[in-house]
């Protein structure tokens, strides 16, 4: 049976709930339908949906991106990267370069690409030119990495990897003494790689309802549903509600390619601190495509900045889900998509951008949370 909208709320203000519940979801994707559909205001009011860790953009590491810079400024390379990246400022003293857009402006040779693909493209047709791919993603973005490195790529093409696991920032927060969520809504994209097995700690070790979901109001609202009736049954399962493309083991033969060509190491997240297990990395076999060793001046001159977020931003409680977008004192004051201060505002996956996007004009006082 497939129910409407209408239906799944209907459902859900049958339900006897208890003065407060917050569910939260760790995709960019899914909060811009949350926010564009208007799900927020349309639940009843004790219902909190809570965007968490789900925007790759927003937690890269400062060092990464602002090796990124460093690379295309100062070495024969182009530098190509997902349109999001070029415009996520570093912190660095007033008068420098701070984006890739800015590098960029500056004469440095860097592309923006919409798939993977278009990266060997590029080294295809300047293979007299060293192509680097700044990579930066959660498991849906690194698969077809790991895919491209698999199939083998032009001698000419490197890769400064930034990918992340998604599920040890919910273990992080789970483990932590404030989770601040009482159940989970788990992303469709990255199960349908990984397979909804991933989330099953969620459950398992923490005793905590989640549901998978896909895009739409209604998936989103099915998957609602799930957890609401789970917390009230008392009965904490895993729910697969996106059983048309998440299905059990995701997709094996992109797992077999992250497990062939990528290790899973400790990685930082920008403003939050290294998450143990939750970043990938080029195995040694893969040196030659490896940006960093190909280019290790870059590397170091990158570390020497493991910077934060800009002055102001609290872009890393938003990512974490202990504020919302429009309680950081900047918004929609000193910025805005057209004048970002941090990367939240920048990318289309980043809390900020999406509730702004969605017509949040003012910032409101921590008091009233
Ligand atoms: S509104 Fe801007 S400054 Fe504030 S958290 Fe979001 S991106 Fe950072």
């Amino acid at each position: 049976m497939t129910l409407s909208a209408r239906d799944w709320l209907e459902r859900i203000r049958a339900l006897k709930l208890p003065n407060r519940v917050r569910i939260m979801n760790v995709c960019g994707g899914h909060e811009r339908s949350i926010t564009m559909a208007g799900l927020r205001s349309a639940l009843p009011s004790n219902i909190e949906l809570i965007p968490g860790p789900g925007c790759p953009v927003c937690i890269c590491p400062e060092e990464d991106i602002y090796e990124a810079i460093h690379l295309a400024l100062h070495q024969a390379i182009t530098l190509v990267a997902f349109g999001d990246m070029l415009r996520v400022p570093v912190n660095v003293p007033k008068g420098e370069i701070r984006t890739l857009d800015q590098a960029h402006a500056a004469g440095a040779d860097i592309r923006p690409i919409a798939s993977p693909m278009e990266a060997v493209q590029i080294a295809r047709k300047t293979p007299d030119r060293e192509v680097v791919f700044f990579a930066a993603g959660f498991e849906t973005t690194t698969a077809p990495v790991a895919a491209l490195l698999a199939q083998g790529v032009p001698d000419n093409l490197s890769i400064l990897l930034s990918g992340r696991l998604t599920w040890p920032a919910v273990a992080m927060l789970l483990e932590s003494d404030t989770p601040g969520f009482d159940a989970l809504v788990a992303p469709g994209h990255v199960s349908t790689v990984m397979g909804p097995e991933e989330w099953e700690f969620v459950v398992d070790r923490h005793g905590l309802p989640a549901a998978v979901a896909g895009f739409t109001p209604e998936s989103l609202l099915a998957a609602t549903y799930s957890v609401l009736r789970q917390l009230v049954d008392g009965r904490p399962f895993l729910d697969n509600c996106y059983p048309e493309l998440v299905r059990p083991g995701g997709n094996p033969t992109a797992r077999a390619q992250l497990a062939e060509m990528l290790d899973v190491v400790d990685a930082p997240w920008r403003g939050i601190g290294v998450i143990p297990g939750s970043g990938f990395a080029l195995k040694p076999a893969l040196a030659a495509q490896d940006a960093r060793l190909r280019f290790p001046a870059a590397s170091r001159e990158g570390h020497r900045r493991v910077g934060e977020m800009p002055p102001g931003c609290d872009c890393a409680r938003v990512v974490l889900g202990k504020i919302y977008p429009d309680q950081c004192r900047l918004y929609g004051r000193a910025c805005t998509p057209r004048s970002p201060v941090g990367p939240c505002m920048v990318s289309d996956e980043g809390a900020c951008r999406i509730w702004w996007s969605g017509g949040v004009r003012e910032s409101r006082s921590l008091a009233q949370r």
